[in-house]
């Protein structure tokens, strides 16, 4: 691609410049305007000087007497005596009596000669020279020698773009930004009957789901311009470089119209103005000129500004009203389909074996975003070079999404044997009460292999399809699913080990949102106690009720996984014998699948 990039000058140079030129220049003519100065001497020295004949012209003033040195380049000047044949004396030595002799430069010339003159002069002359450079740059109205232009990546028209084909799944967001792509091959057909184009589109949706992508691909498709940019780099030191940046950014994008102008993370610059007290001045005004620029173009111009964020909750109102970005496009994480394409979009870049199965691989990875399938296609094509192998295989692709979620093998971690027998009995129970619950995930594999992230072990399990919601029971199954790795423990050696923290994180959790969120309490009925603040990034809840209240919430969030967690531990020891079979043969082969544990459990 072809990328355009003006060049950046660097003001303190000029300003160093300047100063270098005027310490020489006051060092050059020091010497000259100093002996312009008067020098005093005493009575004797005058009359000395006289004698010798050394006096050019002299002046006999009120209360002093001036004089020069013969050849009238050094002043002098001393005191008036009572001396009567002093006129006399002067006349044979030949001095000239002047009438004036200048007494030295006037203050003010004197500053004026050493300092304004070359400030002036070098002012001027770095001037002279940063238009001569701007001028080679190619021009520019922005204020302080090309600080404040916009440094947008500028993707000229280029065969190899980037299509919606390359986008896989997101087919709403496609289907919506098609029309875009038309209005640009056509405009005049929406020009015609008097429709104009939203001017602004937000794409909305968590990190890695190929909102960049998507702003490309439009580009792509209509063979137009793409100016790209962060909304961080617009947020300058200065104030006010922000905004310029801006209008440089839209100058430039209305010169190359049709065009695509991207921002992206735009809540950088566009949160909301909260009007407290020293608030960031910069960010306002960039935001201002963005507003202003916005709307300042008709719809009809061509350029069509894409934004993408992931928290579209902290935006700024004026910036979503009707006229800016008035159309909100979501790019959700994939569901199973979606996964499977963006799979198959990335494993044609690596050689894989032909036998893979790629919805399998799109169902155990739950919950991935494409930047991270993108990831997992990467990793199995490194492991396959790793192994000296010459395509990348189902076991390689596998292995993968366990570097993606859990960390890489440690290979020589050491366990004791005792730890390793917890370890085997804590992920058979979780196995063990999940496959005993009705609405369960099936399990897709056990391992007791420690990974990178400090997991000791992991099972996992795999949903079939999409889902959308989860009934209580199930949430309730789910938690005690999570409670039965530590169940095991008891049942099995009467104590207790720190195995469990991450389990007991994740069920809380779910217990918490079941009162606080979801409305399955029967105390709060449907009443929300906690908002979600980021749903893109992590979900974080912020409670919003009294302190009384979430006392009672803390206690009921207690009795729900005490309740699931008693209920687990009764599962396992009904089914103590088979807990045991199956540890024993989780200690003695470290991994094995789902197919094995249902046979043994089912045997
Ligand atoms: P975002 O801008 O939403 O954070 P990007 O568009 O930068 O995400 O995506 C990052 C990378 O993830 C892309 O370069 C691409 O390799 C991969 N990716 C994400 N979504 C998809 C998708 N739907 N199809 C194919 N690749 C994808």
């Amino acid at each position: 691609m072809n990328e355009v990039t003006p060049p950046k000058k660097p003001l303190l140079y000029y300003y160093t410049l300047a100063l270098l030129g005027l310490m020489l220049f006051n060092f050059l003519a020091m010497p000259y305007l100093a002996q312009r100065r008067v020098q005093e001497v005493d009575y004797g020295t005058f009359m000395e000087m006289t004698e010798k004949q050394e006096i050019g012209q002299v002046e006999v003033q009120e209360n002093q007497i001036l004089f020069t040195s013969q050849d009238g380049a050094q002043i002098y000047k001393t005191g008036l005596m009572n001396d009567p044949e002093l006129i006399y004396r002067l006349r044979e030595s030949g001095a000239v009596f002047a009438s004036e002799i200048v007494e030295e430069m006037s203050p003010f010339l004197s500053v004026l000669l050493s300092w304004v003159l070359p400030i002036l002069l070098f002012v001027g002359l770095g001037q002279m020279m940063a238009k001569r450079m701007m001028n080679k740059a190619g021009g520019s109205n922005s204020m302080m020698f090309g600080m404040g232009r916009s440094n947008a990546k500028v993707y000229v028209k280029s065969s190899e773009g980037i299509k919606f084909s390359d986008v896989a799944g997101e087919d709403e967001a496609k289907e919506n930004l098609t029309e875009i792509v038309d209005y640009l091959h056509n405009p005049e057909k929406y020009r015609e009957i008097g429709a104009s184009m939203p001017k602004g589109i937000l794409l909305v949706g968590p990190p890695g789901t190929g909102k960049t992508m998507l702003a490309k691909a439009v580009a792509g498709e209509a063979n137009v311009p793409f100016f790209s940019m962060s909304g961080s780099e617009f947020v300058e030191m200065f104030v006010g470089m922000g905004a310029s940046k801006v209008r440089d950014l839209f100058k430039q994008a209305k010169e190359k119209a049709p065009c695509i102008v991207f921002i992206d993370e735009i809540d950088a610059i566009g949160k909301k103005r909260d009007g407290q007290m020293g608030g960031n001045d910069e960010r306002e005004q960039t935001l201002n000129q963005l507003l202003t620029e916005m709307d300042g173009f008709e719809g009809n111009t061509g350029v069509i500004i894409l934004a993408a964020t992931n928290r579209p909750e902290s935006l700024d109102p004026a910036l979503t009203r009707p006229g800016r970005f008035d159309r909100r496009v979501p790019v959700e994480l994939p569901d199973l389909q979606g996964r499977e394409e963006i799979l198959k979009v990335h494993a044609k870049k690596i050689r894989v074996d032909q036998g893979v199965d790629f919805r399998q691989i799109a169902r155990m990875a739950s919950g991935a975003s494409g930047a991270e399938l993108a990831n997992i296609v990467n990793e199995a094509a490194l492991r396959a070079v790793r192994d000296g192998r010459q395509q990348a295989t189902q076991s390689d692709l596998e292995e993968s999404i366990e570097v993606v979620i859990a960390g890489y093998q440690k290979k020589n971690a050491i366990l004791t044997d005792q730890e390793k027998w917890t370890v085997a009995y804590h992920e058979i129970g979780h196995a063990l009460v999940a496959a005993k619950q009705s609405q369960s995930a099936p399990v897709q594999k056990i391992t007791i292999i420690p990974r990178t992230s400090g997991a000791l072990g992991y099972t996992m399990q795999v949903e079939e399809g999409n889902r959308y919601l989860m009934t209580r029971e199930e949430i309730e199954n789910k938690i005690a699913t999570y409670t039965g790795g530590r169940a095991a423990e008891e049942v099995a050696f009467g104590t207790v080990s720190t195995g469990a923290a991450n389990d007991i994180e994740q069920a809380t959790k779910l217990a918490r949102a079941m009162v606080t969120r979801y409305g399955m309490s029967e105390d709060f009925d449907m009443v929300a106690l906690e908002t979600v603040s980021n749903q893109y990034l992590g979900g974080d809840a912020s409670l919003a009720c009294s302190a009384e209240t979430q006392t009672q919430v803390d206690r009921q969030v207690v009795e729900l996984v005490k309740k699931q967690h008693e209920k687990a531990a009764a599962i396992l020891r009904e089914n103590r014998e088979k807990l045991d079979r199956l540890a024993r043969f989780l200690y003695e082969r470290e991994t094995i699948t789902g197919e094995e544990f249902m046979e043994l459990l089912n045997a």
